[in-house]
C-alpha cells in the first residue's frame, strides 16, 4: 500500500471521533425491541459448528493481502465493472459516486431478508452508501444514488460487526460492497483477532467482474447475488452503461458457484452459511427477460439453486420516466416466472407471491 494513504487510513483508523458515539446510538438505536426476547430463545438454538473462511484467511495473513491489493486499486479504480478508473484515494468520486472514504447508510439486524439468513435474531446488515449499478428504478435511491449515509473509519465498522455478532446476529450481511470490498476485507482483519467468527455475506447486484471475485475467494461464505437482466438492451436502459450486465453476470454466478457451491442450511440451524443464493426481481412486461434468466439458471447450475423469485417491484425514483415499468406486477406475470422455473425443472424455489 502507498505509504502516504497507508498512513492517512492508520490515522482514521486510530481516530475514534464523535461519529463513532453516533454509530453505536444507531446501531443500538435500531435492534428491534424483540432482541432481548431472541436472546432469551437464543440459548434453546443449536450451535452451528460452521467456521467461516475468512478466520483461516487472517490467520495466515492472506486477508491482509488482498485488502491492500484491493486498496491499490481504488488509485485507479477498477472495482467494478464501469472501470472508471478515477483516483478515488485522492478523494476523487467515480462512476458510482465513492470517493475512497468508507461511507455507510444503516447497520441492523435485518428481518427482511431470506428466512435462512434471519433466523430468530436477523441478519447482520450493513448498508453501504453508494452503488455501481445506477439502476433508475432503485427503490433504495436516496442511498444509492442521492449519497445518504455517513463516513465510517474502518475500526469502526469492524467494532459495527462484532456489535452485530454480540447482538445475535447470525451473519454479516454487506449490502452493495462492491466498490468497498477494500474497506470490508480490512474490516474484517481488524474483526477476527476480537473474535468475529459468523459467515460473511456478500450481497450484491451480481454485476461484479472475475478477477475482483477471484481475490474473494476464501473470503465470503454467501454470495447472495441479483440476477436482474437477461438482455442487454434492458440493461443499458434501465441500468445506464451496464450493457455488459446479462454477460458479466453470468460468468460472475459461474465464479461464485465454483467458490462457494450450492447453498445448503445447516442440519443443526436451518441457517444457510455457505453457498450461491440468486435473487430475481420480476418486472413488468417481461422487459428484462425474466425466462432467460431462469433457463440461463436451469442449464448453468444444479437444479437445486437456490433462487428466490421475487414480487416487490415497485416504481420508484425515475422509473416513471419509462411507461413501460412504471406500475407493479400482476400476479399473472409472477406466475409465468414460477411456471417457467417449474418447468425447467429448478427445485430451490422461494416465492412470495401466489
Ligand atoms: S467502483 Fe466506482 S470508482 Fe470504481 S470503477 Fe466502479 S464506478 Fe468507478
Amino acid at each position: 500500500m502507498h505509504k502516504q494513504n497507508r498512513r492517512r487510513f492508520l490515522r482514521n483508523m486510530a481516530a475514534l471521533p464523535a461519529a463513532w458515539m453516533a454509530n453505536k446510538v444507531l446501531i443500538t438505536g435500531v435492534f428491534p425491541s424483540s432482541l432481548e426476547g431472541a436472546n432469551h430463545h437464543r440459548s434453546a438454538m443449536k450451535k452451528s459448528s460452521y467456521r467461516p473462511g475468512y478466520i483461516d484467511m487472517h490467520e495466515s495473513g492472506e486477508l491482509k493481502v488482498r485488502s491492500e491489493i484491493l486498496f491499490e486499486k481504488m488509485r485507479r479504480c477498477t472495482l467494478c465493472p464501469r472501470d472508471c478508473e478515477t483516483d478515488r484515494l485522492s478523494g476523487q468520486r467515480g462512476d458510482c459516486n465513492a470517493n475512497g472514504d468508507l461511507e455507510v447508510s444503516s447497520i441492523s439486524a435485518h428481518f427482511g431478508e431470506e428466512e435462512e439468513l434471519v433466523g430468530r435474531n436477523g441478519s447482520g446488515t450493513v448498508f453501504f452508501t453508494n452503488c455501481s449499478l445506477l439502476c433508475v428504478f432503485c427503490i433504495n435511491y436516496d442511498v444509492s444514488q442521492l449519497g445518504h449515509g455517513q463516513k465510517y473509519n474502518i475500526l469502526q465498522l469492524a467494532n459495527m460487526m462484532l456489535a452485530l455478532q454480540k447482538n445475535g446476529c447470525h451473519n454479516i450481511n454487506v449490502v452493495t460492497p462492491t466498490h468497498y470490498i477494500p474497506h470490508i476485507l480490512m474490516a474484517l482483519d481488524r474483526a477476527v483477532p476480537d473474535g468475529l467468527h459468523i459467515p460473511l455475506v456478500y450481497n450484491t447486484s451480481g454485476w461484479e467482474k472475475i478477477d475482483i471475485l477471484a481475490l474473494l475467494d476464501g473470503i465470503v461464505d454467501v454470495y447472495l447475488s441479483d440476477f436482474k437482466y437477461a438482455d442487454a438492451e434492458a440493461a443499458d436502459t434501465y441500468s445506464p452503461g451496464a450493457k455488459s450486465y446479462p454477460e458479466l453476470t453470468q460468468k460472475a454466478l459461474l465464479e461464485m458457484h465454483r467458490q462457494v457451491g450450492t447453498a445448503k442450511p445447516d442440519p443443526d440451524t436451518g441457517l444457510i452459511n455457505k453457498g450461491l443464493m440468486i435473487r430475481h426481481l420480476v418486472m413488468p412486461e417481461n422487459v428484462i427477460r425474466s425466462d432467460k434468466v431462469i433457463k440461463w439458471v436451469a442449464s448453468n447450475l444444479p437444479k437445486d439453486t437456490y433462487i428466490n423469485i421475487m414480487s416487490q417491484y415497485t416504481p420508484m425514483f425515475k422509473a416513471h420516466d419509462y411507461p413501460e415499468i412504471s406500475r407493479r406486477i400482476t400476479r399473472s406475470e409472477y406466475n409465468e416466472v414460477v411456471r417457467i422455473a417449474r418447468e425447467e425443472g429448478l427445485t430451490n424455489l422461494r416465492q412470495q407471491m401466489r
